[in-house]
Order: structure tokens, then sequence, then C-alpha cells
């Protein structure tokens, strides 16, 4: 039996623009990415979600890796002493903490945190093999699991108890250095975002509330959802030497004095796909960037019995070429599917660019192709396929980019009274950008009246002849409010 539609039950029934929590839902699951798993917080990333994150290991790890990083990988337990040894740090975490309390039968001398992040586990070994100043700097990543518990709100990829991550823990000599690496590592979550995941971010500190459990200061870059919500995607933390002190990471220096490093840590998560995943979606399904996408290009063979062999043998040389410059490509040549549902389901898995192949094309040398982002058509010859279709991908990923930057810009306003503040707000207006005195006092009670935070505080030249949005007193600094995920 030919199945001939899979609207009926296959198909995203919310609309994008009507009942968006809905729809991401049925997207993510629909699509075939994600699956609840038993344990609530807890997923099952499918292949094509898995190869998502590869592509993002891939590009991350090239950056990283160019400028000395190396991967490295550190225990799943972390004893509760040495948990507890950063106070600030272990106050932060251990509302999400999940312990382990046996091993078998008995019970262990102490309670085992499964690592919510991992800088106390990696001090531990830092004090160990930091020595002189010549182990400096020490710059190391993983690329790992990490638990946190999520009691209020689960939502796919966004937020589960435990997700995939990498963490950076570094170790330098000075503040200056490691100050560099901060800045280093958030440009490039900025470019991983904007150039890989085509979604443009606003970068910043966080305010003191906002930052890092034990941290400095927080770096991060925040997107924009459809919804109006921010979507932290990344963050890059300075911890000085808080960290350092009390874990005992110290050296040598030149003069063979005792000092303590710098350290920083920076992280991005599963959660670059749930963001990546709502901006670029649609009612149809997934719609993703070709530098990300599992597969880039379907071949959709359009064949009867008399023809099978001939469209067969063509799609398959297609592909061959298109495969040999680099172009993740497959074919769908399965016969119990008619064309139409292959490209109802192509659409809802998000492949950019699929490819049609009758007897037409292949009498006349030439193919059709369609893009997954605007629905156009057209047709090139057969000789021409490998440049065009290389073109559309790059002008896919183009417009991916562009629109998402639109979106951004719609939903970022500036706003000087607080009344008005609280209208944008409730709107969904998205980044509502205003004055603020950076007393945790205002941030605190605008949160309490409408739910907005702090997402980026950016330094401003204006600011002292300034007023507060909420206090009305001189303002320090311009932050971007929203509410978020
Ligand atoms: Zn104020």
């Amino acid at each position: 039996m030919i199945l001939e539609d899979n609207k009926s039950d296959k198909g995203i029934t919310a609309k994008k623009n009507e009942n968006f929590d809905e729809w991401y839902l049925q997207l993510v699951t629909k699509s075939d990415l994600f699956d609840y798993g038993p344990l609530k917080g807890t997923m099952a990333m499918k292949p094509d979600s898995y190869e998502i994150w590869e592509k993002i290991q891939d590009v991350f790890n090239s950056m990283i890796k160019e400028s000395g990083h190396r991967n490295a990988y550190f225990p799943l337990l972390i004893p509760e002493s040495l948990l507890k040894t950063e106070k600030e740090h272990f106050e932060g975490f251990t509302p999400e903490v999940f312990w382990v309390t046996h091993a078998g039968d008995n019970e262990t001398s102490e309670r085992l945190a499964i690592r919510p992040t991992s800088e106390t586990i990696i001090y531990h070994f830092m004090s160990k093999w930091i020595r002189s100043w010549r182990d400096l700097p020490l710059l190391l990543n993983q690329w790992v699991n990490v638990l946190r518990a999520e009691i209020k709100m689960t939502k796919p990829f966004h937020r589960t108890s435990e997700f995939l991550w990498q963490e950076g823990h570094t170790a330098h000599a000075t503040q200056e250095d490691a100050e560099k690496e901060v800045a280093l590592t958030l440009g490039y979550y900025k470019k991983l975002a904007e150039e890989y995941l085509a979604v443009p971010v606003i970068t910043g500190k966080k305010s003191e509330k906002e930052k890092f459990a034990g941290a400095v200061y927080t770096t991060t870059i925040e997107g924009m959802m459809p919804d109006g919500k921010a979507l932290q995607m990344g963050t890059s933390h300075y911890l000085g030497q808080n960290f350092a002190k009390p874990f005992d990471v110290a050296f040598l220096n030149e003069k063979e004095e005792k000092a303590y490093a710098h350290t920083t840590s920076w992280g991005v998560s599963t959660r670059l796909i749930g963001g990546m995943l709502m901006v670029h979606g649609d009612d149809k399904g997934l719609v993703l960037p070709p530098k990300v996408a599992p597969t880039q290009v379907v071949i959709v063979p359009i064949f009867k019995t008399d023809n099978e062999s001939i469209v067969m043998q063509r799609a398959n040389e297609i592909k061959k070429a298109l495969d040999s410059s680099g172009i993740r490509t497959r074919i769908d040549s399965r016969n119990t599917y008619s064309p139409g549902w292959k490209f109802n389901e192509w659409e809802m898995k998000g492949v950019p660019i699929r490819i049609e192949l009758g007897n037409k094309e292949v009498q006349e040398n030439k193919i059709t192709y369609a893009r997954r982002d605007s629905g156009e058509k057209a047709t090139c010859t057969t000789d021409d396929a490998i440049k065009t279709i290389a073109n559309a991908l790059e002008e896919v990923q183009k417009a991916l980019f562009e629109n998402a930057k639109r979106l951004l810009e719609s939903k970022t306003i500036k706003v000087s009274d607080y009344g008005e503040f609280k209208k944008k707000i409730e709107e969904k207006a998205g980044f509502v950008i205003a004055y603020w005195c950076e007393e945790d006092e205002c941030e605190e009670k605008i949160k309490d009246e409408t739910k907005a935070t702090t997402r980026v505080i950016k330094e401003d030249t204006n600011a002292s002849s300034q007023k507060c949005i909420y206090c009305g007193k001189e303002a320090k600094k311009i932050a971007y409010f929203a509410r978020a995920y």
C-alpha cells in the first residue's frame, strides 16, 4: 500500500503564532528529535537531534582547539565535602543536586553529588597538576552530561534535569589573561549561535543576582524566541581567585613565589538546539540551518515500475557528486510511500533542500529543487547541480539568519517610563531596554511585579545622566529586561 498523505496523523496541528507552547512540543516530537524519559525531566535525543549536537561539537571543537584548548574527562560523582569547598557555589547549586547515597547495599561514607557542573572536581585535579607558571595557562574542556533537578517546569531541550553540554575550565597566571579567555570564549559562542545556528544574540554581562554562583562576573549570549521570551544560550564566567584559593590552585611564579591562579569556566548545552528549533521552525515542521542539518539535501526520486532503474541511477549519480563536494545528501528510495508523502515528511524534518527527480528531469538532464525555508522551487542542469545546490544552501543559511535578526529587532524596544515598561512586558514585546540603578532591590521588585529579569547588562556612557526605570535614582547601566525560559 502506498501512503498518500501524512497530514492527518503526523502533521503539527497547533499553529506557531496561535499556540506557541503546544506547537513547540509537537514540533520536537513529531519531527522525531526527542522523546520523554520515564523520569520527569529526562529525555532521549533521537539520532537526528544527536547529529545536530555532533555538528555543534565539531564546530566548537575546531574553534577551541585552534586556540590551544584540549578535551579531557572528569568524574561524574563529586563527594559532598568537595562540592562544599566554595560556599557560595555550594549554596547556589545544592537545591538542584541529585545525590547518590548508596553503592549497592552499602551506604556511602558521604553523599556523592552527580555533577551539576564540574568546577569543584576539576579544581581538585588542577591543584595537583599545576605547579609552576610554566604549567599555565591550563586550557581544558569536557563534553558530558550534567544533572540539575528541574522541579518547576521542564521543556524539551530548553529545560531538562539531565542535559548534555560542554564545560570549559581554564587556569591562568594573571587576571588579564583570564579575562581575555572569558571574552574569547564568549566570542566563540556568539559565532556558533549566529554563523551556524543562524540565531542572532545579544552579548553582555549578567547582573550580580543573575551571575553564576561563585563567579566574580558572568558574561552571556541571549537569544530572543518568537513568543517574546529570552533564552540564555551560553555563559562565560570570570571566577577570579574565588575557587583557586579554597582549592589551592596555586603555582610558583617566575620569582619563585606562591601565587593563586585566576580561573574561568564557560558552557553551552543542548539548549542551543531548542533555541534554534523555536526560532526557525514553522507550521510544517523543522527548518534547519544547513550548516548543522544532519541531512542538507534529500533526493526524492519519482518513478514508476518501468523507469525505476534509470531514475534511481541518476539519483545515485547526483548523490555521489554532492557527497563528494561535502554536501550531506540522502536518497529517499522507499517505494512504500508516495512522493507527496515523502515531501511532507522531509519538510517536517527540516531538510534545507529537496531535489525532485522524475522522468522529465532525467530526459532533460536537469533537476528540480525546492528550498525548505521559502518553499521556492527552481530547476538547473545536472552539470550545474553541485554549484547551484551549494549556493542555495548558503542562501538558506543567510536567509534564516536575516529572518531571525528581524525577529530580534522587532522584539527589542527601549522605554523610559515604568508604566510603558510593564505594558511592553505584558504584551510579550521581547527585550525591553531601560536604564537601571544596578540595585538588587529594584531588580527584585521589577521581577516580582512583571516576571521580567535582567538578561544582559551593558555599560552606557549616558547612564549617569539618566534615571533608573524603577526608582528614579541615578542610572548606572543599561539593562535588557525580559521574561525568560
Ligand atoms: Zn533603581
